[in-house]
C-alpha cells in the first residue's frame, strides 16, 4: 500500500474544511524576504484575485493523479452543490464547482474560488445523501461566509504569508512562462497543508449554522448533520494516539458545534428526503476507484458483494454495478458484463450503466454495439455530461470524426463551459486534417481550464496556418482579447502585492 494511504487511513478521522490553501512549497522552504506577516494577515482578498488564485490551483490539480476525472461525479456533486447554495443566506449568487478526489479519507475541502474537493472517502462512508449534503453544505458555509478571503483560519498570519506569496509566484509565473499555474505547488501537498491550516472554530461555527440553513432549505434531511458528525467524532476518538489527533487540532468538530446542531434539528419536523438513485451508482463506484492496489480493489469487490444482499433494490443494483465497474477496470470484461447484467434488474436505471455498457461493448471490440448503447443512452439522458462523451469516445473509436465534430456541436451549445468537449472535438478536427479549427478547439479547451497563454500559443499557430483573411482577423481579435486578460490579472496582482 502506497505510503500516502497508509497515512491515509490513520488520520480517517479528519474532515471538512480542511484545506483552506495549496500552497507553494517554497512557502514552507523560503520564509524569508515575504512581506511582514502581520500587514499580510490583515488583507482580505478581493473576489477577482481570489477567482484568479483558485483558477490556477485547479488548473494544476486537474493533472493530479489523485484527482478524479468523471464528468457524471462532477455534474452530480457540483448539482448538488448548487442546489445547496442556492439557499444560502443573502441569496446563492455565489460560484460553486465541485469536483471528486481519489482518497479512502472521510474528507473535503475548500479552495480559493469556490471550488471544493469532496475525497471518494467521504462518498462512500456516506449512509445516505443527506449525510454527503451535510458536509458538502458546511463546505460551501466557508465559501459564502468567505472564510478564505478573510483569513479565517486557525493560524490567520501563516494563511496571510501563504496568500502573499503565491501572489509572488503567481506573478513570477505571468512574468515568465505566461501562466499562472506556475509556481503554484503540485495539489497532492493538500493533505499535508490542511494540518496546518484548519479554520478557526469561529468560522467552523459560522459554516455550520450557515450549511444547516441551505441543507434544510434544499430540502436534504438535516439530521444527516448529525449523523455524520456523530461518525466523525468516533472516528476521531478511535483515531487517538494512533497519530489521527490531527483531526481536532486543525478541525475543532467541538461538543459545542455538536450541541449546537442537536438543538437546531430538534425544534424541526422530521424530514423524509428520497435520495437520488445516482448517489448510490457513484458511491458503488468510488469504492473501487479508491482502490490503489490489488488487495485493496478485492476488499473493495468483497464489500460490494454483500451489498448485494442488503438494503433497497437501488442499493443492491448500485452494488452490481460497482462490481462490473471493477471487472472492467481490471479488463475481466465476460464477469463485468454478467455482473452488469445483474444491475439491470432495478427499473431505476441511471446514466452510468449506459456508459459503462457502452465502454464495455468497446473493451470486447464491439463497435456497433458500443454504439448502439451510448445512442440508446444520450436518447435516454440527454442531460448526462458522462454519456455525452462516451458517445463521442465510441465515435471516434469508430473513425467517426465527422459524427463526432456534428455530435459536439449541440453539446457546446448545452455546457459552452465543459472543457473536455472542445478537446474531444479538437482531437477529431486533427485526425480530419483540420488543422486550424482543431487549434482553435485547444484554445478554448485551454482558456476554460485556466491556460490563457497556452490558449494565445494554440490561436497564433491557427493564425499561421490559414491564408483566410476573415479567420486571421477573427483570430487577430481572440488573441488581442486573451491578452487583455492576462494582463488585467497582472495588474490584479501587482496591486495586492503593493497594498501588502
Ligand atoms: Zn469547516
Amino acid at each position: 500500500m502506497p505510503e500516502r494511504f497508509a497515512r491515509a487511513r490513520l488520520r480517517r478521522g479528519a474532515v471538512c474544511a480542511a484545506l483552506a490553501l495549496v500552497l507553494p512549497l517554497r512557502a514552507l522552504a523560503q520564509p524569508m524576504g515575504l512581506p511582514s506577516m502581520g500587514s499580510a494577515a490583515d488583507a482580505e482578498l478581493p473576489p477577482a484575485l481570489e477567482q484568479m488564485l483558485g483558477d490556477a490551483i485547479m488548473e494544476q490539480g486537474r493533472r493530479d493523479p489523485t484527482y478524479i476525472s468523471d464528468p457524471d461525479l462532477d455534474q452530480y456533486l457540483t448539482a448538488m452543490g448548487r442546489k445547496l447554495v442556492a439557499g444560502a443566506p443573502g441569496g446563492g449568487t455565489h460560484h460553486i464547482t465541485v469536483f471528486g478526489v481519489r482518497d479512502p479519507q472521510i474528507n473535503a475541502f475548500t479552495l480559493p474560488g469556490g471550488y471544493i474537493g469532496v475525497n471518494s472517502g467521504l462518498l462512500v462512508s456516506a449512509g445516505n445523501e443527506s449525510e454527503l449534503a451535510s458536509v458538502l453544505a458546511h463546505e460551501i458555509g466557508h465559501v459564502v461566509q468567505r472564510h478564505i478571503a478573510r483569513g479565517m483560519t486557525q493560524q490567520s498570519q501563516n494563511t496571510g504569508v501563504i496568500i502573499a506569496s503565491l501572489v509572488g509566484a503567481l506573478l513570477a509565473g505571468l512574468a515568465g512562462s505566461g501562466d499562472l499555474a506556475v509556481g503554484v505547488a503540485a495539489f497532492g501537498q493538500a493533505a499535508a497543508i490542511d494540518r496546518q491550516l484548519g479554520f478557526s472554530r469561529q468560522a467552523e461555527q459560522e459554516a455550520d449554522r450557515a450549511g444547516f440553513e441551505m441543507l434544510r432549505k434544499a430540502g436534504y434531511d438535516p439530521r444527516g448533520m448529525v449523523q455524520m458528525f456523530s461518525m466523525l467524532m468516533h472516528a476521531s476518538s478511535l483515531n487517538e494516539g494512533k497519530g489521527g489527533g490531527a483531526y481536532t487540532s486543525t478541525h475543532p468538530l467541538s461538543i459545542q458545534r455538536m450541541s449546537d446542531i442537536q438543538n437546531r434539528v430538534s425544534e424541526l419536523p422530521p424530514v423524509h428526503h428520497h435520495d437520488d438513485p445516482q448517489f448510490w451508482y457513484l458511491r458503488a463506484k468510488l469504492r473501487v476507484l479508491q482502490a490503489v492496489s490489488r488487495q485493496e480493489r478485492d476488499d473493495a469487490l468483497l464489500q460490494l458483494r454483500q451489498e448485494t444482499t442488503q438494503g433497497s433494490a437501488v442499493q443492491r443494483s448500485a452494488a452490481w454495478y460497482g462490481i462490473a465497474y471493477g471487472y472492467w477496470e481490471a479488463g475481466s470484461y465476460a464477469q463485468a458484463a454478467e455482473a452488469l447484467g445483474k444491475s439491470a434488474q432495478d427499473p431505476s436505471v441511471v446514466p452510468e450503466t449506459a456508459v459503462l455498457a457502452a465502454r464495455l461493448a468497446n473493451s470486447q471490440g464491439q463497435a456497433d454495439e458500443a454504439l448502439r448503447v451510448a445512442r440508446a443512452g444520450w436518447q435516454r439522458w440527454p442531460h448526462s455530461q458522462g454519456v455525452a462523451v462516451a458517445l463521442v469516445d465510441v465515435l471516434r473509436q469508430a473513425r467517426r470524426d465527422d459524427e463526432a465534430i456534428k455530435f459536439v456541436e449541440p453539446c457546446i451549445r448545452q455546457w459552452p463551459k465543459f472543457a473536455p468537449l472542445y478537446r474531444l472535438r479538437a482531437q477529431s478536427q486533427e485526425r480530419l486534417g483540420q488543422k486550424v479549427q482543431a487549434r482553435r478547439s485547444m484554445a478554448k479547451y485551454y482558456e476554460l481550464t485556466g491556460s490563457l497563454s497556452t490558449a494565445v500559443e494554440q490561436l497564433r499557430q491557427a493564425r499561421d496556418l490559414t491564408t483566410d483573411f476573415y479567420v486571421q482577423s477573427e483570430l487577430d481579435a481572440q488573441i488581442r482579447d486573451l491578452r487583455q486578460r492576462l494582463d488585467t490579472e497582472r495588474h490584479l496582482l501587482e496591486r495586492f502585492k503593493k497594498s501588502n
